[in-house]
């Protein structure tokens, strides 16, 4: 069995595409969405959405699975009251974060979250922050960064809450070797499994964001930073602008892109090729294992991305390169072409790509490729269904771990458990219709 699919280092494929823009009517959720996942992974942090009912129902129904957890989040509601005048909102905000703050003692940091009521976008909030932080140093740091669905989309939500953490991350002190700083929030199992082979090939890495708002890791000149997830624009300028270098290299998705991944570091910190190979032989192995007992499901079938968690490139390659699937489109919110490079270069030349939306003409693309699986959001997927297409939802991508050498065969399985569950209510319907 041959591990690794070798990336031919001429491979250009999509390099130069020109996308499908589209600036139409958008299907996507907002970036409050990106809270879900962030109040896990800062763990002394609070994220108080300044906004409506609306944004607190977002909240309690995508967080419904959440609801034993600890939460960690809360809307301050202030768009139904007689606003007489800004002062009285201020007012307001400064009550419910003192409250909060004396409630919960274990808060170290506090981001104030906008939203997009009219009430909301008038209020200063990053005045309102210097002004809590002002009165709650150093005890608590307050923040504040934008969720509202006028300016971010799902997934940007977490680039605008990492973007206005950079400027807290201390400078180096009298740093001189290279450090390598892992960008993005992944799963602790993942960022165990990928801090353990850095480590063992001599690596020292620190991750963004950090577990705990105590621990922010430095960056300067000698940072070398390596994007985990393809969300990261802002961040990644926050980062470039305190002198760090972002390293180009495919997402660690599938076996290959994990690989590629790791072998960037490698190649930037000088790792010999014999420990390399030596440190990511096993894992790699097992995940093409784990990998191929999903090929079945999935070889030779289409699929169509709509533009959902920027992810869509990078599963794209994996499904197509290690899975043997066909691509009809692949739609992204954003294509950010230079952290794309790597991704772009390795799909097939010709690939339909397409950027941003405008829903109902992707529907009628779709509709008319009618692919084996649709990858959508929660929206878009029971009238797809009812179309008698199979779908996947895109928030799962974004929950589930899927980073890295041992998530590789959870990662195939999202994709082929919709695919057999359809062949299995096909059989069943056919054996009815015979009986
Ligand atoms: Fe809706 Fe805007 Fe609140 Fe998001 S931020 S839940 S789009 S009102």
């Amino acid at each position: 069995m041959s591990p690794v699919i070798p990336i031919r280092a001429e491979a250009t494929g999509c390099s130069d595409v020109r996308p499908l823009v589209e600036r139409g009517q958008r299907e996507v959720f907002c970036g409050l969405t990106g809270i879900m996942w962030l109040h896990r992974k800062i763990q002394d942090a609070f994220f108080l959405v300044v906004g409506s009912r609306t944004c607190a129902h977002l909240l309690q129904s995508a967080a419904g699975v959440m609801i034993f957890a600890e939460p960690r989040f809360g809307t301050a509601i202030i768009d139904e009251r007689d606003l007489a005048g800004l002062a009285d909102a201020q007012d307001e905000l400064d009550r419910v974060v003192n409250e909060l703050l004396a409630q919960r003692p274990g808060i170290r940091m506090l981001f104030l979250v906008g939203s997009c009521p009219s009430e909301v976008i008038k209020l200063d909030l990053s005045r309102a922050a210097q002004r809590l932080q002002q009165r709650h140093a150093p005890q608590v740091r307050v923040l504040n960064y934008s969720g509202s669905g006028i300016e971010t989309t799902f997934t940007q939500g977490e680039d605008a809450c990492l973007a206005a953490l950079v400027p807290e991350l201390p400078d180096p002190s009298g740093q001189q070797s290279p450090t390598l700083l892992v960008a993005g929030s992944l799963a602790d199992v993942v960022e165990d499994q990928l801090g353990a082979l850095l480590q063992a090939m001599g690596i020292e890495v620190a991750f963004f964001p950090p577990r705990r708002s105590t621990a922010l890791p430095a960056v300067g000149p000698h940072t070398r930073v390596l994007l985990a997830q393809p969300v990261l624009a802002e961040t990644a300028r926050a980062l470039e602008r305190r002198g760090a270098q972002v390293l180009p290299a495919p997402f660690p998705l599938g076996v290959e892109g994990t690989t590629a991944w790791l072998q960037a570091a490698a190649t930037a910190f000088g790792v010999d090729a014999a420990l390399f190979e030596q440190v990511t032989r096993a894992p790699r192995e097992r995940g093409s294992r784990a990998m191929a007992a999903h090929k079945p499901w999935l070889e030779g079938r289409s699929v169509f991305f709509f533009p959902d968690s920027q992810l869509e490139l990078p599963l794209a390659r994996c499904l197509q390169r290690e899975l043997g699937m066909t691509l009809t489109e692949v739609g992204t919110p954003y294509l950010h072409r230079q952290h794309m490079a790597a991704e772009l270069a390795l799909l097939p030349a010709g690939t339909r790509i397409s950027e941003g939306q405008d829903v109902d003409r992707q529907l009628e693309r779709c509709l008319q490729d009618a692919p084996d699986l649709t990858v959508c959001g929660l929206g878009l997927a029971n009238p797809l269904e009812a179309q008698g297409l199979s779908t996947k939802w895109a928030i799962e991508l974004v929950f589930t771990p899927i980073q890295g050498y041992e998530q590789a065969g959870d990662l195939a399985g999202l994709f082929s458990r919709p695919l057999r569950r359809r062949e299995l209510l096909t059989a069943g319907q056919a054996v009815q219709r015979a009986a």
